[in-house]
């Protein structure tokens, strides 16, 4: 049986996180409350960003080696750190994931995102970034990432790609460019 987000969330907040109490009651699946200690947690959404690595008629993707979405393609990016900008995080997750070093991107728009790790719901807001490159020498993926591939944007399957954000980014994009 699948839960859709509203049902799991509530289930993932059965027990108040402060007093232990059960019962942690959410109507909206974003925010909590105790009825006995008064506690009240947002699970609010959370920032992420994307960056679209361009060569050409090309663009960079990554194979994902973990879930959510193992197997599948993926554009480079991740969570924004604390006290971090979008801009320096998506330069931070092209370091981690590939090893490489990239100037500052351009920010192009946002897509809302449905993140689901270890059977908790994330919503995310993807900020996504553009940057156009000769070549990206030298890359060293991480364990996060199976392979990279340089692929046309044109031949790019929306079933192929993990996240709905992603799909929709690149739909875009590609409208943009035609
Ligand atoms: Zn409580």
């Amino acid at each position: 049986m699948t839960a859709g987000s509203h049902e799991f969330t509530r289930e993932w907040a059965r027990f108040c996180p402060r007093c232990g109490a059960e019962g942690l009651a959410s109507e909206d699946g974003r925010r909590h409350a105790c009825a006995r200690c008064g506690l009240v947690y947002f699970h609010n959404l959370a920032a992420a960003v994307c960056v679209i690595l361009r060569r050409g008629d090309e663009i960079a993707l990554v194979v994902r080696a973990q879930d959510p979405g193992k197997g599948l393609l993926d554009l480079p990016g991740g969570f924004v750190d604390p006290e971090e900008d979008l801009e320096s995080a998506a330069v931070r997750e092209v370091r981690e994931e590939l090893g490489a070093e990239i100037g500052t991107p351009r920010y192009l728009f946002s897509m809302p995102n449905l993140y689901r790790y270890r059977d908790v719901n994330y919503r995310t807001l993807d900020a996504m970034f553009e940057l156009w490159i000769d070549d990206l020498p030298d890359v060293a993926p991480n364990a996060e990432i199976a392979a990279l591939h340089w692929r046309p944007l044109a031949s790019i399957q929306p079933y192929e790609l993990a996240f709905p954000s992603v799909r929709a980014a690149l739909a875009r994009v590609r409208g943009a460019s035609a």
